[in-house]
């Protein structure tokens, strides 16, 4: 019998170049996966020691109340007052987590409505000057005054974005700080986006810290101290609520320069 041979379609050289570019997938996947187990891990663990410390000092504080020791009215009525505000902190942990969890689902939907972003930039800044909170900070709206575009968002998710920006643009930055609240329009991939950024001339974060702020739980040392208490879980909410909208988030800042966060917004 006669063999035939068949001259392969594919040389040997662009095999093997398939091949790497495969490999260099695969350890590209195993990398990000590794990332994520890693973030996940992180999240755990500093969970736990969140809830952990609010819960112990409960206790402690419980015990104290039931050992019948002496005491006056008014550090009665202080350890009853850090009690409820442990309280508060746990609570709002599991409410934000609630919130997390379900941004994250795919299932969640989002109730969206066509706003014209300017009109929806200018009224959540008026809310905060209203708002006794900011009355130590220079707050500042750099929307144009003729900016008609419109974006289709969950008004209630988006207001909690900028919400997470403002607290954190207060909570590290002091007295006299310039927060400003701004827009404008740009060009995301060939589509008309608005822009909105919330800069802030507070303490600014370091290069290091920068590329974990919006993880779950992710907290610089230098936040961690308790008048700064927040849950680490405001920027994670942020990206997910923006990503949910099919937009961006992210962060430029230098330690001591301040932070601008940017999201961009399709154009409706
Ligand atoms: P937290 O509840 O700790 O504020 P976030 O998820 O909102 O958690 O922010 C994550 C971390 O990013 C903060 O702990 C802080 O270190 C840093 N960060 C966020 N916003 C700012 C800001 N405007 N200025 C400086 N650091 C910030």
């Amino acid at each position: 019998m006669k063999r035939q041979y068949i001259k392969p379609e594919v040389s040997r050289a662009e095999l093997e170049q398939a091949l790497t570019e495969v490999n260099e997938q695969l350890w590209q996947a195993n990398r990000r996966l590794e990332e994520e187990e890693r973030v996940r891990q992180e999240f755990l663990a500093n969970l736990s020691h969140d809830l952990r410390a609010p819960m112990a000092a409960l206790t402690s504080t419980i015990e104290l109340l039931q050992s019948g020791q002496d005491m006056d009215e008014e550090k009665y009525k202080s350890l009853l007052n850090l009690m409820s505000r442990r309280l508060g902190m746990m609570q709002s942990m599991m409410d934000e987590l609630f919130l997390l969890t379900r941004m994250e689902s795919p299932s969640t939907r989002l109730q969206l409505e066509k706003v014209q972003a300017g009109v929806f930039l200018e009224e959540y800044f008026f809310a905060c000057e209203a708002d006794s909170k900011f009355k130590d900070r220079n707050l500042k709206l750099e929307v144009p005054e003729e900016f008609p575009y419109l974006i289709e968002v969950d008004v209630n998710k988006m207001i909690r974005v900028l919400e997470n920006l403002f607290i954190n643009a207060l909570r590290y930055s002091s007295e006299g700080a310039e927060i400003a609240l701004g827009a404008y329009c740009v060009a995301e991939n060939g589509e008309r986006a608005v822009c909105i950024y919330v800069r802030d001339s507070g303490e600014g974060i370091s290069e290091e810290d920068l590329p974990h702020i919006f993880e779950r739980s992710y907290r610089a040392d230098r936040s961690r101290t308790p008048e700064k208490s927040g849950t680490g879980l405001g920027l994670a909410i942020a990206k997910s609520i923006v990503e949910r909208h099919g937009g961006r988030i992210w962060c430029e800042s230098r330690l001591g320069e301040g932070s601008r966060f940017f999201i961009t917004i399709a154009c409706a």
